[in-house]
Order: structure tokens, then C-alpha cells, then sequence
């Protein structure tokens, strides 16, 4: 089976995470802050703050933002449900603003359209997150615009795109936002086995990250003049949410080969460009704003034109070998937000794409040979009236 993501390890990867095991220090040591430093340069923030998954950071984010009971977060349908859980671990309510047929990342139209009301009806967001669908950033200028017009905070869901960029600056360096959040699962661009980071410019959000990423605890005291030197406070109610040396080690050495890789995802953009231009398909729209770091490649059935369904489709790619994947099963439809109160039809353009697309594989290993076997299959599958 090729999947349809697949993580790259190489020996000097494997060799920095054995040279951790083999040191002082597997949790709080030198690993992780170093991380933090090469992520923060690459990025050009000024701060960078790592936890043991993207969840982990949003949730720090939601809670460095202050979001409560009684506030609200908006976010995409189009996503893995992190994006909007995070909003209801700090128990606010959590809702959605519909996508772009283009981009399929959140619309900044409609963005506009919701806030409108909800400003009439007195029920603005106070934290917006868009999510940079497969690697592609979302329209941050325009969203930036109307956080300022409208007063909400931006924490970008950026966890399918680091190393991406955005107006020719990487993503993550938060010119458009509060903060930005990655992931580094096996299956994203980067990977440290489980983790996440959060980039920021702002010095008082940084550190209150840091705080309620270890418990709320810190050495700076705010009792003074007690001079023992074992002394520390807990200040806030944090959690554990820590990455370890080990994870951060396999981090530092995967930076080293992101941009290769990423240019290796457009090689093969570019394969797929040339070899799956068909009538019955139609691939993911790259915007001329955006170098997508290509975490997906989810291409898109012309299911008008094709007379079975995409379940039928979609097993018969799987049973001849190619784990093909669904991004997203919108948010909206998991049991959980239907108990809410979501319905289907409440965000139509998340829904028809849902309907339409299938992620084909994408990640640096891919041989030419199987991008060969991939592109004849789906051609077979997909297209055999054309
Ligand atoms: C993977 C993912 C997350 C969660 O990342 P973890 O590191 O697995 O917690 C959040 N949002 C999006 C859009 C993702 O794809």
C-alpha cells in the first residue's frame, strides 16, 4: 500500500535521538529550548514555543488569549476537529465560517458576511483560527483586516504548513496574527513522533504559553524575599503539556532537510499537474499569494461527470494498493458538534467538497515509479470515459 503520507527518517535523525538517550537529560534539557531557537529563526518570529502536539498548542494558545465560558471561537468546517475542540476545552462556544470552492481554506467573504451579523446581533468571535488547508495559507491580509475592524485575535491553525509561505514570507512569522501553531505528527510536513509549536511576536502571550505549559508553575516568584532556592509557585492552573528532549532532537535534525522536501512535494505537484490533467478532475488550486508546503494533495472528482459514487472510487484506490485518505469529513458532521446543535447544510461549500475529494499520496519519498503506477490507476478509476 502507498499511503497517502508517509514520514522521511534519515540516519542523522536517528543518530540525534540516540545521542539524547545516551545523555543527561531526556526531558527539560538543552534539546528542547534549541528547537524552539531553530524554529522561532526559521520562521523570523520572535518567540517560539514547543508542546507535545498541535492540540496541546492550541489549547495553550486559546488559554494565553484568555478565551472563557461565554466568548466565542470561529473557525473552518474544512479541518481535523483540534481546531475547533480547543475552543470547547476552555469551554466557549465554538462555530464555523464556510470555505472558498477555490482555496477550500476559510472564506474571507463570508468571514465578513458572519461578522456583520453576529456585530448586529451582538455575538462576535473573540478568537478567529484559520487553518492553512494542505499547506496553502488562507487570505491572512484580508482576515488581519477585519480582526482589527471587528476585534477578534487569530491564532493560525498552521499545522499543515510549516515551511510554507505567504506574500514570499514563511509561514509563522505572525505578521498577520497573534500566533501561529504546527504540528509535527509523522503524517505532517516535519515530524518529531508527537509535537507542536507555537510561533508568536508578542512577549506577554510567550510567557504566559510557558507558564500553563508546566503546570502554571514558575521559579519567578511572586512572593518575594523568599530566597530558598527550591522555591516555586504555582501561579495559574496549567497542565503538562511539555515536549521531551528526545522528540525535540528528532525535530532539530528534520529542520535541516525541510526546504528540500518541500521542494521535492513540488516536484511532485508538478508530476500530478502533467500526468492527471483530466476532464473528470480537477486538482488543488495553487494561489500566486502562497508557496503551499503541500502537507496534502486532495484532488477533486467532477462527480457530475462520473456515473458511480466517490465511496466506489474510493475502495476501488484502495484495494489497488493506494491509501488514499478523506480531508475533512467537515467538522459540523461528527456526532459530537451534531449534539450542539450543527446540522447538515449549514456550511454547503465544506459539505460538496467533502463530497468531491480524495487525498492522493504526497511526501518527498515518493519514487518516480509509483508516481507513475498512482497517476495510471487513478487515470483507470476515475476517467475511463475520457
Ligand atoms: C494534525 C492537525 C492538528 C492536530 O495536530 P496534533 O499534533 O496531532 O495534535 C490540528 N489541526 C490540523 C488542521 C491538523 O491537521
Amino acid at each position: 500500500m502507498i499511503p497517502y503520507s508517509k514520514q522521511n527518517i534519515s540516519e542523522s535523525d536517528i543518530d540525534a535521538v540516540v545521542e539524547v538517550l545516551r545523555s543527561d537529560f531526556l526531558t527539560q534539557g538543552d534539546k528542547v529550548p534549541e528547537f524552539e531557537k531553530r524554529v522561532a529563526e526559521y520562521c523570523n518570529s520572535k518567540f517560539a514555543i514547543a508542546a507535545n502536539s498541535a492540540t496541546s498548542c492550541l489549547h495553550l494558545a486559546c488559554m494565553a488569549l484568555e478565551l472563557k465560558k461565554g466568548d466565542i471561537l470561529w473557525t473552518s468546517p474544512n479541518s481535523f476537529v483540534a481546531s475547533a475542540n480547543c475552543g470547547l476545552y476552555c469551554g466557549s462556544k465554538v462555530d464555523f465560517v464556510d470555505i472558498d470552492r477555490k482555496t477550500h481554506n476559510i472564506c474571507p467573504v463570508k468571514l465578513e458576511e458572519k461578522l456583520k451579523l453576529a456585530k448586529k446581533q451582538g455575538n462576535l468571535p473573540k478568537i478567529v483560527i484559520p487553518v492553512h488547508f494542505a499547506g496553502q495559507s488562507c487570505d491572512m491580509k484580508a482576515i488581519s483586516e477585519l480582526s482589527k475592524k471587528y476585534g477578534f485575535r487569530i491564532i493560525e491553525d498552521a499545522s499543515h504548513a510549516i515551511g510554507g509561505e505567504y506574500l514570499n514570507k514563511k509561514i509563522g512569522n505572525c505578521e498577520f496574527s497573534d500566533m501561529a501553531v504546527f504540528s509535527f505528527h509523522p503524517v505532517k510536513i516535519l515530524t518529531t513522533g508527537e509535537g507542536g509549536m507555537v510561533t508568536t511576536n508578542n512577549k506577554n502571550l510567550y510567557d504566559k504559553l510557558n507558564l500553563l505549559r508546566t503546570h502554571g508553575i514558575s521559579k519567578d516568584l511572586q512572593r518575594k524575599g523568599d530566597l530558598s532556592t527550591w522555591m516555586y509557585e504555582q501561579q495559574e492552573l496549567g497542565y503538562n503539556y511539555r515536549l521531551s528532549d528526545i522528540h525535540a532532537a528528532l525535530g532539530i535534525s528534520q529542520l535541516t532537510r525541510i526546504d528540500t522536501s518541500i521542494k521535492r512535494r513540488h516536484d511532485i505537484l508538478n508530476f500530478y499537474e502533467e500526468n492527471l490533467d483530466l476532464p473528470n478532475i480537477t486538482l488543488p488550486f495553487q494561489s500566486i499569494d502562497s508557496y503551499s508546503a503541500l502537507h496534502l494533495y486532495p484532488i477533486e472528482l467532477e462527480m457530475e461527470k462520473i456515473n458511480r459514487p466517490k465511496e466506489h472510487i474510493f475502495d476501488q484506490l484502495r484495494k489497488r494498493g493506494l491509501g488514499v485518505n478523506v480531508h475533512y469529513i467537515p467538522i459540523h458532521f461528527h456526532p459530537y458538534f451534531k449534539n450542539l446543535g450543527f446540522k447538515e447544510g449549514d456550511f454547503p461549500n465544506a459539505e460538496d467538497y467533502y463530497n468531491r475529494t480524495i487525498s492522493i499520496p504526497m511526501f518527498p519519498d515518493l519514487k518516480e515509479r509509483e508516481l507513475i503506477t498512482i497517476s495510471e490507476i487513478i487515470k483507470e478509476e476515475v476517467c475511463d470515459n475520457c
